[in-house]
């Protein structure tokens, strides 16, 4: 059911490995990657979390609105927050902003403009040991030791890197520890295989 907006513990920021969300699709941004999202993981949604591990989702009727992110940037969203199931010319590129704003960012409690904004401005690299691991393997705790907090790594199929869950600080958007019981563990071995572009 709706919950009410902004009442939560902490964000969880997920990010998203593209190489791996486009193995063995025919999406159109998968065949021209931006060579951005070879280096590092790209935003996946910026999401409300209750610390019992539960969360709320689509909390208002707001519809999405394209100014808040034509107020970011078309370049800077294309680039960090990239939804290669459509071409950037197709009228419907902002479906995975729409999804991400109605289950997600109504919960928020803060404007569509503050959110796309905030998840901009708070955005995480991964660290450069993940570049130099693209079509090899990482070391599952090495990985989350270069974050610098406690990250939540997610793989597909027990091993290959798929998201990277990292949580933050409801008020100032610093990156915090992410607890097991709070953030799921996401089925990766002690050795994380990352995919390359095809
Ligand atoms: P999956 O079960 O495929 O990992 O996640 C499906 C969807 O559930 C995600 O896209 C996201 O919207 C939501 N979800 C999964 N895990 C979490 C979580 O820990 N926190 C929040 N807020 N949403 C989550
Ligand atoms: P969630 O409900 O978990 O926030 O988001 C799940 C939806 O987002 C699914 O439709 C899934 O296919 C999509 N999704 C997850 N990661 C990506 C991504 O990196 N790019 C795009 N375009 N869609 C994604």
């Amino acid at each position: 059911g709706k919950r009410t907006s902004g009442s939560f513990d902490l964000y969880v920021f997920a990010t998203s490995w593209q190489p791996e969300f486009c193995h063995s699709q025919s999406f159109p941004g998968c065949k021209e990657p931006n060579s951005y999202w070879s280096e590092t993981l790209t935003m996946h949604g910026l999401w409300p979390q209750y610390t019992n591990g539960t969360w709320p989702s689509d909390c208002t009727s707001e519809h999405f609105d394209e100014a808040a992110t034509d107020a970011v940037g078309m370049d800077t969203m294309n680039k960090v927050w990239p939804n290669v199931k459509q071409d950037p010319s197709d009228k419907d590129y902002d479906q995975f902003w729409t999804h991400e704003w109605t289950k997600h960012g109504t919960c928020s409690g803060i404007s569509q403009k503050d959110y796309f904004q905030y998840a901009v401005d708070h955005f995480v690299e991964a660290p450069a040991m993940l570049k130099e691991a693209v079509g090899k393997t990482v070391d599952r705790d090495a990985l989350i030791k270069a974050y610098g907090t406690v990250v939540a790594p997610i793989c597909q199929g027990g091993k290959w890197l798929s998201e990277v869950l990292i949580c933050k600080d409801k008020k100032t958007l610093e990156n915090v520890d992410c607890v097991a019981s709070v953030v799921k563990e996401g089925n990766c071995g002690a050795s994380i295989s990352v995919r390359a572009f095809e």
